[in-house]
């Protein structure tokens, strides 16, 4: 997708803190923080959402390196025993902004799950 920013970032036509490099996905650091820690896994490649892991062949590789990628990340980022919180947003309603699939990893400080419940 020519015009997705985080296609561009993954070319590396646009900068970004890389916090882990795979075979399948990176994860880079959010540039807008919500939490001292609040990272962002993405497949390298274009899948819109959450949903289209359904159809894209790649998507097992994928989501095994995602469960290695989230322990490392988690334990360089020293919030193994604090906790975190996985998240991924999908359509408007679940307020995702770039449509190119990614996992928000937040951690460092309390989240407060309940403001959700509006
Ligand atoms: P979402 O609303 O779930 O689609 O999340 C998109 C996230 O991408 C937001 O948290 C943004 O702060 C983040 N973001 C947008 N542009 C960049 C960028 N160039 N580098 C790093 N993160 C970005
Ligand atoms: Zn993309």
């Amino acid at each position: 997708m020519t015009d997705c920013i985080f296609c561009k970032i993954i070319k590396g036509e646009i900068p970004s803190e890389r916090v882990y490099e795979g075979k399948t996905l990176i994860a880079i650091r959010d540039i807008n923080p919500m939490k001292p820690t609040h990272v962002l896994f993405m497949p390298r490649d274009h899948v819109k959402d959450v949903l289209g892991l359904a159809s894209w062949d790649h998507a097992p590789a994928f989501q095994a390196e995602l469960n290695q990628a989230i322990a490392e990340v988690v334990a360089v980022e020293g919030i193994e025993n604090s906790g975190f919180s996985l998240i991924t947003n999908c359509g408007s309603d679940g307020g995702q902004t770039v449509f190119h699939l990614h996992f928000h990893l937040m951690g460092g400080s309390p989240i407060e799950w309940a403001k959700l419940a509006q």
